[in-house]
């Protein structure tokens, strides 16, 4: 089928739904996904942690606003998407110390272990505990941009694969799937695909580069408090928290990977069981499920939004790292602003995201 839209958006993750969303009552939007379901890469396998201190200066403040935004939505649902869960950083003194930012405050070990009974006394010196930390329902979350997106008139397709992107002098022409669309801006937000989606559209690559990241949820002999933070190794050895019987953990590896639906591999999950087993008293006993999920990001680590400095009409909505939820909705409002206000809101923040010339 042919469609005319104002904005068509690349990719049905949480950065596209979370604009859709913001978008749909300002103007015209189309939202292709190439797979049949919403939401199955990256945006289904992650942590499902909100964390205000975790990242460099403008996604801590991109993590603030995020959580000001769904905080202010939420109470409208019936649903709860938010619910507190501290998030506690544990290692050597200076791991703590160079990481421990913005909302993290610094507690006693003996404090920390009192937190997590479960650590071993002696795998770690020093700790920090950010009590603004929360877990999100991921899953409602992406449904509740698409409800909001569709009700404001978006169109959203599913197992549409954009194809080819044609730069006219009056827009894009997009080809997805068996769909013809005309839109006046394009927005980049595929995730792992996002230079590939640059490629096909003859824009200039923004060097993003996806890293695979493993996490299963495993059986244990002695379970954390419903109530325990979720617990992370500063030297990004590890990182575990409770989730419903069992415990999520991962070995928070960030290891190149080309875009693909990227799968677990038997050994690092063995070798993360092996080292939690060494580090805390949990006594893995199982897995029950694990996943591999893609972060991708630029070489600066921070966030890539805004028009492409060279192609008119290309928005670049990408590189959202191990951030894409905790700024998932500031993203969306700063872009929103970006494509349909000459005032595009914090110019400081906004000039930190901007993609490179
Ligand atoms: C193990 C793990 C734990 C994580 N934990 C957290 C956490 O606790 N908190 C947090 O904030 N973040 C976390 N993240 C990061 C977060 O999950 C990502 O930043 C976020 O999901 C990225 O969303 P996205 O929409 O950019 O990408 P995706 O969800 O991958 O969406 C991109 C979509 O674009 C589609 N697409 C690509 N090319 C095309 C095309 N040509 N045509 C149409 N569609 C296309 C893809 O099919 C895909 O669905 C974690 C990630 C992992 C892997």
């Amino acid at each position: 089928m042919a469609f005319n839209a104002d904005v068509l958006i690349v990719g049905g993750g949480i950065a596209g739904l979370s604009l859709a969303s913001e978008l749909a009552v300002r103007c015209s939007v189309i939202l292709m996904e190439a797979e049949q379901a919403l939401g199955y890469h990256t945006s289904s396998r992650s942590a499902r942690q909100l964390i205000p201190s975790y990242g460099p200066a403008p996604v801590r403040a991109l993590t603030v606003r995020t959580l000001e935004i769904i905080r202010a939505f939420e109470q409208q649902l019936t649903q709860t998407i938010l619910t507190p869960r501290s998030f506690m950083l544990i290692g050597s003194e200076t791991d703590v110390e160079t990481k421990a930012s913005g909302s993290m405050q610094r507690i006693s070990h003996a404090e920390a272990l009192e937190l997590c009974p479960q650590l071993k006394p002696a795998s770690f010196d020093a700790a920090g505990l950010d009590t603004t930390s929360v877990g999100t329902d991921t899953d409602a979350l992406l449904d509740y941009h698409r409800r909001t997106a569709e009700a404001a008139g978006a169109r959203i397709f599913t197992g549409s694969r954009v194809h080819s992107v044609q730069q006219l002098a009056t827009g894009w022409n997009v080809g997805a799937g068996a769909h013809a669309i005309h839109a006046g801006v394009v927005v980049n937000a595929a995730g792992a695909w996002a230079d590939e989606l640059a490629v096909v559209s003859g824009v200039r690559t923004q060097g993003l580069r996806p890293y695979r990241r493993t996490a299963a949820v495993v059986h244990v002999e002695n379970q954390p408090d419903p109530q325990a933070p979720m617990v992370a190794a500063a030297d990004d050895a590890f990182y575990f928290r409770r989730e419903g019987l069992g415990v999520l953990v991962s070995p928070a590896e960030s290891e190149p990977n080309v875009p693909e639906d990227a799968k677990p591999r038997p050994e690092d999950v063995e070798a993360l069981i092996a080292k939690l087993n060494t580090v805390t008293n949990l006594s893995i006993t199982g897995v029950q499920r694990s996943w591999t999920g893609l972060r991708t990001q630029a070489a600066h680590g921070i966030p890539v939004v805004g028009f492409d400095p060279e192609a008119p009409g290309f928005f670049w909505l990408a590189g959202q790292g191990g951030y894409g939820f905790q700024t998932s909705s500031a993203i969306a409002e700063l872009a929103a602003d970006l494509i349909t206000k000459d005032d595009a809101g914090d110019l400081h923040l906004n000039a930190a995201l901007r993609p490179s010339p």
